[in-house]
Parts: structure tokens; C-alpha cells; sequence
């Protein structure tokens, strides 16, 4: 685990308050553009601010210590509706666009802090925005961005697939294409099991790609980088590696879609199996899916794994058993009888 790779929460604090700092710069420019060129403007928010006072007195003030309205102006208080849309249409009677000084912020929901506010008005849940920034630093880094240049439907080809086969490849690969165009049309996962180079991954990938261009959250993650991660930092035991961790956590529990690709090469021990069966527990409860791929066999997968876990996953996944020689080997031979 390389320390950089569990900085990825503070950068993006850091980004948020740079983006901050360049809205307020900006927003100011604008007020003071706008205060230049557009005088109603001006005019209409210093007597929006004398009204609020002077009902903010009238509200203070002892019945006998009422005074009468200190201008003539009318002054009456408006509701922010009519305040809005009053500041708007002076903005488009000026030729400017009607959110010029409100819109300066990427995200209108957040204003550009990556949080909500609660109840409370504290800003603590995180915003989409925040956890879309996350689903792309953490694909990013587990190399999905580059993958899916090459790993998509488009690049597929069905010529290195024969017989039984193919049989098996075009029955994964039918059900593939159905889920990837309707995601959210009834619940499902996929395991997928069966020699190295069979194109298991190559097929989540696929359907990656056609989830990302829907505006989904995937997240993708080989078994041994991913508890890796959620180990290290458990071990070290630092409040901001757990902070990360727990970010990772969140992101693989509730991403639209998960994939979790070679279980089997992570370590195995206790840690590694409570953790996975949470994960595959929690997102079947959740109904969020998932695709895992393995090259274990099912008799592996029981054995090493619990009863438990073998049951959850063979009764809520749909299992696609993989057949054939190692594509990669044949293409790379390929290339090299080309060569020649
Ligand atoms: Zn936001």
C-alpha cells in the first residue's frame, strides 16, 4: 500500500476548497459588475436590507417606542420568491443571464462544499457530487478509466470462442447485454468463474463502461487491492486512514454497481471473509448489484470460503461459467506469427 493512495479523501477537500475560494472571487467580481452596470440592482438590495431592519425594529421595539416608518420609500418586505425573481428579471432586462450571481457554483446543491446541510443546518451529509468526485479518483486508481478504452462492447469479438465454448461465452454475454441496457430492471448479480484469459474481465468491463455512459457509480476493484486497502488501514490504526477506509467502505456498499474482479488472490484470512460476506450480504439486502469473477472453481469457492457465502452467492447471482484457452495468450501469439 503505497501512503499516497490514502489521500485521496484530502485531496478532495482540497479541491472543494479551492473551488470555494475561486467562487467567491468570482461571485464578487460579478456583484461588483453588476452594482456598476445595473443600478436598480443596487437599489433594489439596500432597500431589501433597510426593509428587513426596520421590520427586524418594529418586531424589537416596545409598543410605545414605535416610530413611524423612517423613509417614504417603498419599503415593504418581500417574500423571497418575489425577491428572486425581481433580482432575476432586472439581470435579464440588463442581458444577463438570470442565475449570474447566483450560479457561480459547479454544484447548486452543495454551493461547492461537497456536503449538505442536516436538519440542523450543519453540513454533514455528504453530496452526490462528493462521492461521484470519489467513484472517479478510486476508478482511477484501480486503472477502470484506461480498462474501458479497450474493454467495451465495441471491441468485442467472438472469434477466439468455439463450441462449448462459445456456447458458454454467448449465454454470459446475452445476459450482459440485457442488464447493461436495463440496470434497474429487476435485481441482479453476476459470477463469473472459469479459466484464466477466458474473458471474464474483459465482459465486466462491458458492462462498466455501458453503466458509467448511463451516469451510474461503478466501482471496480480486484479482490487483493481492495482488502488490501480496507486492511491497511485498519492496521495502522491512523483516524485518517480509517476515515479512508470508511470512504471505501461507503463506496463499495452503496455504488450502483460493484466489481469485484480475481476473488481468490487476496489473502485469506478471517478479516478477508468477515469483510467479504458483509459486502456480498449487505448488497444483496441492499439490491445493489454486483459482478464477481474468480478463477476458483465452485468446489474452491465452497471449500475455501464459508457454507455461508456460497449459499448467498449461488442462490442471488446468476453463475456464468467460463470455458476455453487463455485469449490473451492466443492474441500475443497472434501478434507474434504476425510478426514474422
Ligand atoms: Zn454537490
Amino acid at each position: 500500500m503505497t501512503k499516497n493512495s490514502d489521500r485521496i479523501l484530502d485531496d478532495i477537500r482540497r479541491d472543494y476548497d479551492r473551488l470555494q475560494l475561486e467562487n467567491r472571487t468570482r461571485l464578487e467580481e460579478r456583484k461588483q459588475e453588476i452594482f456598476e452596470k445595473v443600478p436598480a440592482y443596487k437599489t433594489l438590495l439596500q432597500n431589501t436590507r433597510r426593509a428587513e431592519l426596520s421590520a427586524l425594529y418594529q418586531k424589537l421595539a416596545m409598543p410605545g417606542e414605535m416610530q413611524e416608518g423612517g423613509s417614504d420609500d417603498e419599503e415593504t418586505l418581500m417574500d423571497q420568491e418575489s425577491l428572486r425573481r425581481k433580482k432575476e428579471s432586472l439581470l435579464v432586462e440588463a442581458g444577463y443571464p438570470a442565475d449570474y450571481l447566483s450560479g457561480v457554483w459547479q454544484c447548486r446543491d452543495c454551493e461547492d462544499t461537497g456536503y449538505l446541510r442536516d436538519a440542523y443546518g450543519a453540513r454533514s451529509i455528504r453530496c452526490k457530487c462528493f462521492t461521484k468526485r470519489l467513484t472517479e479518483r478510486l476508478s482511477e486508481e484501480s486503472g477502470l478509466s484506461e480498462l474501458l478504452k479497450t474493454e467495451n462492447f465495441d471491441h468485442l469479438s467472438l472469434e477466439y470462442y468455439q463450441g462449448e465454448d462459445l456456447e458458454n461465452f454467448s449465454r454470459a454475454l446475452d445476459l450482459c447485454r440485457k442488464f447493461a441496457a436495463n440496470p434497474k430492471d429487476g435485481y441482479k448479480n453476476f459470477f463469473f468463474y472459469g479459466n484464466i484469459g477466458t474473458g471474464k474481465s474483459f465482459l465486466s468491463c462491458c458492462v462498466a463502461k455501458e453503466l458509467l455512459d448511463k451516469g451510474l457509480e461503478v466501482v471496480y476493484y480486484s479482490a487483493g487491492r481492495l482488502f488490501d486497502r480496507l486492511a491497511a488501514a485498519k492496521n495502522a490504526g491512523r483516524s485518517d486512514q480509517e476515515e479512508d477506509a470508511g470512504a471505501v467502505r461507503s463506496m463499495i456498499y452503496d455504488c450502483d454497481l460493484l466489481i469485484l474482479d480475481d476473488l481468490g488472490t487476496e489473502w485469506f484470512n478471517n478479516f478477508v471473509f468477515s469483510e467479504l460476506f458483509s459486502l456480498i450480504n449487505e448488497r444483496i439486502l441492499k439490491e445493489k448489484p454486483t459482478i464477481i469473477s474468480t478463477n476458483l472453481s465452485l468446489t474452491d469457492l465452497k471449500r475455501i470460503y464459508s457454507e455461508r457465502l456460497f449459499s448467498r452467492i449461488t442462490s442471488n447471482y446468476l453463475i456464468c461459467k467460463f470455458t476455453g484457452s487463455d485469449i490473451r495468450r492466443e492474441k500475443a501469439r497472434q501478434r507474434q506469427e504476425d510478426q514474422n
